[in-house]
């Protein structure tokens, strides 16, 4: 069993698909058991995406995850992590495969709707970073 992290971001929050991704996920036996709608602090975004600190991207997507709010999901199931990452789809929503969330529900990649962790480790961390408070599970 994993429990792994979800953003829904603010351009999927913009756009009201809150439910669809989330019904996605819950469609797949997957359980939601953590879930919060936030203003992302500028410093728990710049953690989050540490690893690409220093790239052309990074301020781009730092700002735009602190656009507006984003919701924080953590999402608990056998291979959740590998699970989920499958189900967003490629991170450019071009290359993304119908039936993705990205690619039914997405067009660019500097607006491709959510966040997911890459593998247990990470969403060990973004856990940690995003519910510092723990979940319910
Ligand atoms: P995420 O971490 O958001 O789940 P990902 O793991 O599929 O996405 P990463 O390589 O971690 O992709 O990139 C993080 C985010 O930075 C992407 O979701 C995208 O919005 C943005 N990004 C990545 N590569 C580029 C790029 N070449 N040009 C513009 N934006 C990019
Ligand atoms: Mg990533």
């Amino acid at each position: 069993m994993e429990t792994t992290l979800v953003l829904i971001k603010p351009g999927g929050v913009q756009r009201n698909l809150i439910g669809e991704i989330t019904r996605r996920i819950e469609a797949r036996n997957l359980k939601v058991v953590g879930l919060k709608l936030v203003n992302a602090k500028r410093e728990t975004v710049e953690e989050h995406y540490g690893e690409h600190r220093g790239k052309g991207f990074f301020e781009d997507v730092v700002n735009y995850l602190c656009s507006g709010p984003v919701v924080a999901m953590a999402v608990q199931g056998v291979n959740a992590t590998k699970a989920i990452r499958t189900m967003m789809g490629a991170t450019n929503p071009l290359e993304a495969t119908p039936g993705t969330v990205r690619g039914d529900l997405a067009l660019t990649i500097d607006d491709n709707l959510t966040h997911s962790s890459s593998d247990p480790e990470a969403a060990e961390r973004e856990l940690k970073l995003w519910f510092p408070e723990g979940t319910v599970a």
